[in-house]
């Protein structure tokens, strides 16, 4: 059985792919920082379906944090490793830049760019080695294009794009393949407080996604048949933004 390290996994997007992962036959390490209720729900759900899994409590942009509860891990789990990364994990805490203070700036930069830092370090060596691996990193529609009232959230999955693309070359000839999917607007506790209405008119497909359609690329991006697919950022966006 192939492990697969879903970061986020608690709550909305993370979720949707644990489950799904979990269905294609992976057994799933869920991470999470906090909501320990919402993270236990996921793990019933997949044992519930017959599926295999387990909880790892750890904020991702903290690098000791990180590094011991995966060092925790392979010790109970000798003589295995992990094959699929997912960094999923993520926060916004949106202001137009004037009013942005220091801690919304790091915080996010912290989370979504350091959060993928601190994890593929811990788990690419592995994969190297082992001549396989899969990284899916979770961006954004708006590192792509940038959104007003997102300068750190922007920058963050637009660094999230740019060491995609890097880190892509860097494994390529060692099987790992490392690709982003950038999401637009997705049905989860992230777009709470949006307005809805207003949002969807410009998107095309006049509705927002759900995070099982986000999970479904995910598992073909970790599967071995898009082997050949490297350094790409894939749009999940109803044709808001081509
Ligand atoms: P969400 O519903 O708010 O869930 C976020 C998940 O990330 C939760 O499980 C949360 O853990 C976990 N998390 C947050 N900070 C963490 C940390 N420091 N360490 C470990 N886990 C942490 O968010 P979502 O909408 O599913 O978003 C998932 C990803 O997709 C994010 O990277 C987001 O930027 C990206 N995205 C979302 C949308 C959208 O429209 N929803 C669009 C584009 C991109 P707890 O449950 O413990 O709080």
């Amino acid at each position: 059985m192939r492990n697969a390290l879903v970061t986020g996994g608690g709550r909305g997007i993370g979720r949707a792919v644990c489950l799904r992962l979990a269905r294609e036959g992976f057994h799933v390490l869920v991470n999470y920082v906090s909501n320990d209720a919402a993270a236990r729900e996921v793990l019933a759900c997949i044992q519930a379906e017959g599926g295999s899994a387990e909880l790892l409590k750890f904020d991702v942009g903290d690098p000791s944090a990180v590094a011991s509860a995966l060092a925790d891990w392979r010790a109970s789990h000798p003589g295995e490793s992990i094959e699929v990364l997912v960094n999923n994990a993520g926060i916004r805490r949106d202001s137009l830049l004037l009013w942005l203070g220091s801690e919304e700036w790091n915080d996010v930069l912290r989370t979504s760019l350091g959060g993928f830092y601190n994890v593929t370090r811990e788990v690419l060596q592995d994969m190297v080695s082992h001549r396989f691996g899969r990284i899916v990193n979770m961006a954004s529609l708006s590192g792509l294009k940038g959104l007003p009232g997102q300068t750190n959230y922007s920058a963050a999955k637009g660094g999230l794009i740019a060491a995609t693309k890097a880190l892509a070359q860097e494994v390529a000839p060692r099987k790992v393949t490392v690709n982003a999917v950038a999401p637009g607007f997705i049905k989860t506790d992230m777009v709470e407080g949006l307005d809805v209405e207003a949002l969807k008119k410009d998107i095309p497909a006049r509705r927002f996604g759900e995070p099982e359609e986000v999970a479904a690329l995910v598992a073909f991006l970790v599967s071995d048949e898009a082997a050949y697919i490297t350094g790409q950022v894939i749009s999940i966006n109803g044709g808001l933004y081509g």
